[in-house]
């Protein structure tokens, strides 16, 4: 009887091997590892042995490297067996002198027809054919799914208070506030900071005759874009503010005052574009086409408004000046659900609970706040918080402050994320920079 060692890890393939028709001209022993092959062909003596490539402790191709060096097993058969099998490894077998290499998956009839032209004395190694043994309808090519390119948040300015720049700035820019949201035909923007000039560059207004401006407030970083926004020297366009109602004046006054003659030639009454004003309220959601944008009161001085925006069946909660928890300087996991602090800021846990991502600033490091109380930001400990308790899942930082050069930025974003791990809060982060856009 002619005595054939099977070594494969696949402990069913072997089973299959050992009970397949025509077994009982065979005499079979197995091994698991490359170990007990060269145990086994010592103890079993077998005339042919079948090796998987990859059989564990040693290599297919070692195995056959020893089994040939070794004067006692002369003339003993080697077919080794490999999945994915790659023109370098068949190569290498036929130089050590393998008598077959076979591809695997293989059916196990094909196995046994080896076996016999091995015992007939005509086994030899044929040319690799690099042969996939997927079947054509397994493998057709994945496409993973393209996004819509005309629906996407972009941001325009992601700097606070004022605009920097020079070469430390490279990496986030240095534009004070500007939000593009656009759903196919349907566009909003949020804040006119510096950001708003370049935006205002991209509006085909032979297109685009409705543009819809919204205003968190009226402090200059948010503003003083506004003169240099190329659709309202249109006079085919109409520009729609939505802005909350100040305490002293209104959007109207302000921007009537800041393009008097003194600080810009061209005074609002004489911009070519229909301008129209609208009062922004807590709580009144706005509709343009597909997009919906819900404002709620911020903690930030005068009258100032954070965003929701509904677009593409996902919400996205904007605060760009937003002192969260004033004055508090501990730690974020000793503020428990039912602290005082936490139900003086429900409604705003509430606003944004649950939101897919949240753009919120953390102007100052934990340190920086200490100096910084009643300035109108967020230290990172105290905007986590929020995240925690209106179990934000992706934070988007925004409104950097214009000391933070992009070396501080990356440490800061470093910060946020070593605050996050350990107060045990799982929300990833990322700092939003000029240019930035996440398509919806
Ligand atoms: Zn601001
Ligand atoms: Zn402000």
């Amino acid at each position: 009887m002619q005595k054939i060692l099977l070594a494969d890890p696949d402990k069913q393939l072997i089973e299959a091997l050992r009970s397949a028709p025509g077994n009982e001209h065979y005499v079979f022993e197995e091994a698991h590892t490359g170990e007990e092959v060269l145990r086994k062909i010592d103890e079993f003596a077998p005339h042919l042995v079948y090796i998987d490539l990859l059989i564990p402790e040693i290599h297919g191709i070692e195995l056959l490297k020893r089994i040939r060096a070794n004067p006692k097993s002369e003339g003993l058969g080697v077919i080794l067996a490999s999945t994915n099998s790659m023109i370098q490894n068949c190569h290498a077998a036929i130089k050590e002198g393998v008598d077959y290499f076979l591809t695997k998956p293989f059916e196990i009839p094909f196995l046994y027809i080896l076996f016999d032209r091995f015992f007939e004395g005509n086994l030899m190694p044929e040319s690799f054919t690099p042969e996939s043994s997927l079947k054509k309808e397994e493998n057709e090519s994945y496409h993973p799914k393209e996004p819509d390119p005309n629906s996407y948040i972009k941001f325009w300015g992601t700097r606070g208070s004022n605009s920097v720049s020079g070469p430390e700035y490279m990496r986030f820019g240095g534009n004070t506030c500007c939000l593009e949201v656009r759903h196919g035909e349907d566009m909003i923007i949020i804040d006119a900071g510096t950001g708003l000039r370049p935006l205002g560059e991209t509006i085909d207004t032979a297109k685009c005759k409705t543009v819809h401006l919204f205003l968190s407030h009226t402090h200059w970083d948010h503003i003083t874009g506004f003169p240099f926004f190329d659709p309202v020297f249109d006079q085919d366009v109409q520009v729609v503010l939505w802005s909350p109602v100040g305490f002293e004046k209104s959007t109207k006054e302000l921007f009537t005052e800041m393009l008097a003659y003194a600080y810009f030639p061209v005074r609002l009454e004489d911009m070519r574009a229909k301008l129209t004003f609208n009062d922004l309220r807590d709580g009144h959601p706005v509709s343009i086409g597909d997009i919906t944008i819900d404002s709620h009161y911020a903690y930030h001085p005068g009258a100032t408004l954070c965003f929701k925006i509904h677009v593409a069946g996902k919400t996205y909660g904007y605060a760009t000046d937003n002192e969260l928890f004033l004055g508090y300087h501990g730690n974020p996991n000793a503020i428990g659900k039912d602290h005082p602090l936490i139900k003086s800021h429900q409604s705003t846990i509430d606003f944004f609970k649950n939101s897919d991502v949240l753009i919120h600033e953390a102007q100052y490091t934990p340190l920086e706040y200490q100096r910084r109380v009643g300035w109108g930001h967020s230290s990172i400990s105290n905007a986590a918080i929020l995240c925690k308790y209106a179990e934000i899942s992706e934070w988007i930082i925004t409104h950097h402050d214009p000391r933070h050069t992009d070396e501080d930025l990356l440490a800061k974003l470093q910060l946020h994320r070593d605050i996050l791990d350990e107060c045990n809060i799982h929300c990833h982060t990322q700092m939003a920079f000029d240019g930035m856009k996440i398509l919806l």
